[in-house]
């Protein structure tokens, strides 16, 4: 009848990462930003076949800091390093125990 299989065509996901949230604390006033890389469309190929995204984020309340992330990808878009000015890098269950 066809229905099982469609039910399964509903329920399929993509496998393949698409994005890659990064979690910051602002250095100056503490506040955490959150903000996903696009590994399909926000990532620059370079010399060596490899893939680099830069991101400057700025937090909503009241510091004007910018906190610059850039993040080492792979020919496979998986992160191999990164690196953080004005801030440090925090983990998504850091993220939520700060926004509550
Ligand atoms: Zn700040």
């Amino acid at each position: 009848m066809g229905f099982l299989e469609s039910i399964k065509s509903v329920f399929s996901t993509e496998s393949a990462p698409e994005g890659h949230w990064v979690y910051v604390r602002c250095k100056r006033c503490g506040e955490v930003i959150k903000t996903r890389i696009d590994l399909q469309n926000s990532l620059s190929s370079t010399d060596s076949g490899d893939y680099v995204a830069r991101k400057t984020l700025v937090g909503n309340q009241l510091c004007f800091e910018r906190v610059e992330v850039t993040l080492h990808f792979n020919r496979n878009r998986q992160l191999v390093d990164q690196e953080i000015f004005n801030g440090e890098f925090i983990s998504a269950e850091e993220f939520e125990a700060a926004t509550g």
